[in-house]
């Protein structure tokens, strides 16, 4: 399956899935979308113009008469430069941004769903916004909170800004070492940056040959792994905090995108029944996002048959012990103040 038939298929799913809501499902996808495309090109940008920097520190070192080789008045220098390499301070506002961003899309669903539903009523929109807003700022500070292996989110953006920084001090001083030109340093600095270590071991295999591993393949792509994963959580976060909120939610839909050639973890979640229907999960039990890295897969809210959520909201109107989870809602989260 190529990748844009899969994209196109997802939607069709959600499409499916939301019926009179499509516009709505649509929307959050969009935003969610358009979000990780960003994503690519700012994450490398990152790399890039903190690499570009020292290269051109480098250059200046030369022309400034520190030498005609590599040594260790460079190494000297460059230290203050790659400590503040400002890898690490740039991640961290990316995900600041786009945490919040994804949380916002996961959103959308439930909260235009919900607030279309009850624009039918008496009931006035203004608590609920602020249950949303509510439920969406203790979302991301949920992912903030997120511990993997023991560490918390930021202390994994600080990681690879360390490791960025070992990297480029082992090409620093593997020109150090062989009194390489500063300005062919300068080079494979810019080039192993955006090529990664496969051209730099063409160009350079004997600089390769001592070096080994100890440089990564593609530095910058491992940041973005880990961005498009808390981004992925981050959605996933906003789409269950929204729908506990909303009064008509009944389950999470697990949908697979396309983009699975061999099955996985994700067509389990998929495919599970709880009695909800075909990857529908119960309130309280739902999956969270992403099921591994690179994930695309999207959670969707299921919300009851608006006449049928409609007559209930009626019947609790003139009764309220008609419907306890309606009067649980509007007690708990619709009157909620804090
Ligand atoms: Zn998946």
């Amino acid at each position: 399956m190529g990748k844009l038939p899969s994209a196109q298929e997802l939607l069709e799913q959600l499409k499916l899935i939301a019926g009179p809501f499509a516009e709505y499902a649509l929307r959050g996808r969009k935003k969610y979308v358009d979000l990780r495309l960003r994503q690519d090109q700012a994450v490398r940008s990152i790399y890039i113009r903190s690499a570009d920097k020292i290269a051109k520190e480098i250059r200046r070192l030369k022309r400034t008469g520190a030498g005609s080789e590599m040594n260790m008045r460079y190494l000297a220098s460059l230290r203050d430069s790659l400590k503040h390499n400002g890898i690490g301070e740039s991640l961290q506002e990316l995900l600041t941004k786009d945490i919040v961003k994804a949380v916002d899309a996961g959103s959308t669903y439930s909260l235009e769903v919900t607030m279309s539903q009850i624009s039918k009523t008496k009931l006035v929109k203004q608590p609920l916004q602020r249950a949303f807003f509510r439920v969406n700022e203790r979302a991301v500070e949920a992912i903030w909170a997120r511990t993997q292996h023991g560490l918390h989110l930021s202390d994994r953006i600080w990681k690879h800004d360390q490791k960025y920084r070992m990297a480029m001090s082992e090409i620093i001083q593997d020109g150090v070492a062989t009194g390489a030109d500063p300005v062919e340093t300068a080079r494979q600095l810019e080039k192993y940056i955006r090529r990664g270590r496969k051209t730099l071991a063409v160009d350079y295999p004997e600089m390769m040959d001592r070096m080994g591993n100890r440089i990564p393949q593609d530095i910058s792509y491992e940041a973005l792994r880990l961005v498009r994963t808390e981004t992925a959580a981050a959605f996933g976060e906003g789409t269950i905090a929204a729908a506990s909120v909303s009064p008509s939610y009944t389950g999470m839909k697990w949908v697979i995108s396309g983009s699975h050639p061999i099955p996985d973890i994700c067509d389990d979640l998929a495919n599970a029944d709880h009695g909800l229907g075909k990857g529908v999960w119960p309130p309280g039990q739902e999956p969270p996002m992403p099921a591994h890295p690179n994930c695309l897969c999207v959670l969707i809210s299921v919300h009851e048959d608006t006449d049928d959520f409609m007559k209930r909201l009626n019947e609790w109107t003139k009764d309220p012990k008609s419907h306890p989870d309606l009067e649980d809602w509007y007690k708990n989260v619709y009157s909620e103040v804090a």
